[in-house]
């Protein structure tokens, strides 16, 4: 069950989040004042009185500057807008209404979303009730005065907050599957995200702290929709604060945590390095469904040998995940870029599946009729009594045993195979939990 979602919507600085982690409760985050600085714009859980939600800062929202990144965070501001059951738009007391916020005002009025309007840096609370009636002009309704610092005002936008969120029961399951593109840096992520968004371009070129907000891009493909997760960090690479390196990885780790899939993007002319092996496996211990995506397929020379020459290339560095699907394309001349969400659309459903017992012990008897588990040296056989998938995303099977000691890792990769190629579960890591029965 997904929860509802409140979006914070403001140009920089007005204090969103300082808001949002107030809501959040989590003050202890930092915030930092010079641009530039990356932080991380992330989904966060919140409740008031008995209502959960999710609150997210949408970045900072610019309309009227000269760079051509501005397009991009709008759009992505709406992504966000488009999921959320209440918008808050944040302004600075102090300053009094600027163009700025009137261009913000005057978009938000056009979106379907409730807006609540929140005037920030009240801190006193005479000064804060003028301050706050000056923003009347916006049009967007009751100003409220807030500290977000000291968190004066709060409660009482919280109330009207939580008026707008839909009953919990009425809030459906979201049918999107979350998708992190991850992978070096220059291995083509940008433009392969080119590719999914269209005509709605994401930026190849290096940039600076502009779209320094974690965002997500929405795309649909025949009905199903997609949450390209973090996508403003594919952008982020060239950070010299921390140095490339440190920072695309934790970034990676942190998007991994959020999908559904991952697509773990890989330079044909590179092959795996060192960094692909680590996301491989944070990408399994994390249980997400994977898609090895080699891209730069054109630069490679081919002769007829080479995919064959590859694929066990990479199954030889990708210790373990013969379980997920690769595919080799090119982002540069679109060849088989299409053919990347028909994959994910197959992992993701491997990955939320669930098996009946009935079909698992099926499995699970034909295993053992080839295969009987190896007899130890004390002369000790394993034995399983019954098996039953627990849970899924990713699908996890506990067996009961009479003793797991006795299950070899060859024998217990012998029963992951044979449950990977009897139930369908291509694409996603299985788990295996052998329980036992004293
Ligand atoms: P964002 O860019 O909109 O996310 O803004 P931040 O949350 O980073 O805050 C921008 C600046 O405003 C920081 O220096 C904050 O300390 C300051 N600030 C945020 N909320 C308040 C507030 O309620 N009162 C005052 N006086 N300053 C605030
Ligand atoms: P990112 O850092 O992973 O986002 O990589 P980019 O998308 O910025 O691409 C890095 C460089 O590789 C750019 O110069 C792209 O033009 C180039 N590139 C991306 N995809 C391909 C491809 O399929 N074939 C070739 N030959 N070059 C590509």
């Amino acid at each position: 069950m997904s929860l509802p979602i409140v979006a914070i919507i403001g140009r920089p600085n007005v204090g969103k989040s300082t808001l949002v982690n107030r809501l959040a409760e989590e003050q202890s985050a930092i915030v930092h004042d010079q641009p530039g600085v990356t932080r991380d714009r992330t989904y966060k859980p919140a409740y008031w009185r008995d209502r959960d939600f999710t609150v997210v800062d949408t970045g900072g929202l610019v309309f009227n500057d000269d760079t051509e990144f501005l397009p991009l965070i709008r759009q992505q501001a709406m992504a966000a807008l488009a999921e959320a059951s209440v918008a808050i738009f944040v302004v600075d007391g102090r300053t009094g209404p600027t163009p700025a916020d009137e261009e913000i005002a005057e978009w938000l009025r056009q979106q379907k979303v409730p807006v609540l309007l929140a005037v920030n840096k009240c801190e006193s609370p005479e000064q804060g009730l003028i301050q706050a009636a000056e923003f009347w002009e916006l049009g967007l309704g009751e100003p409220f005065a807030i500290s977000a610092i000291h968190g004066s005002g709060t409660g009482d936008l919280l109330d009207v907050v939580i008026n707008y969120l839909p009953a919990t029961a009425e809030v459906p399951e979201t049918n999107e599957i979350k998708v992190a593109i991850v992978g070096r840096p220059n291995v083509g992520k940008s433009s392969l995200l080119n590719t999914f968004v269209g005509e709605t371009r994401a930026i190849v070129s290096p940039i600076s702290g502009t779209t320094r907000d974690a965002i997500d891009t929405i795309v649909e493909r025949n009905g199903q929709i997609y949450r390209l997760i973090d996508t403003a960090g594919i952008r982020k690479k060239k950070n010299v604060e921390y140095g490339p390196e440190f920072f695309s990885i934790n970034r990676a780790f942190k998007a991994i945590r959020r999908a559904d899939v991952v697509l773990l993007v890989i330079d044909a002319l590179d092959g795996v390095t060192e960094q692909d092996q680590k996301l491989i496996g944070r990408v399994t211990e994390e249980g997400r469904a994977c898609i090895i995506v080699v891209n730069k397929w054109d630069a490679v020379e081919k002769d007829s040998y080479t995919i064959y020459d590859y694929e066990k290339h990479l199954q030889e560095r990708l210790h373990f995940t013969e379980w997920a699907e690769m595919i080799f394309v090119s982002a540069l001349t679109g060849q088989r870029v299409e053919k990347i969400l028909e994959l994910v659309d197959k992992a993701a459903e491997s990955h939320k599946r669930r098996v009946s017992t009935a079909v698992i012990n099926e499995v699970l008897e034909e295993a053992i009729g080839w295969h009987s588990p190896t007899v130890s040296r004390a002369g000790r056989q394993g034995k399983i009594y019954y098996g039953t998938q627990v849970s899924s995303q990713p699908p996890t099977i506990a067996l009961f045993v009479n003793d797991s000691k006795r299950f070899n890792d060859n024998y217990r990769r012998y029963i992951e195979r044979q449950f990977r190629q009897h139930l369908g579960f291509q694409g996603t890591p299985i788990r295996i939990l052998w329980r036992s029965k004293k």
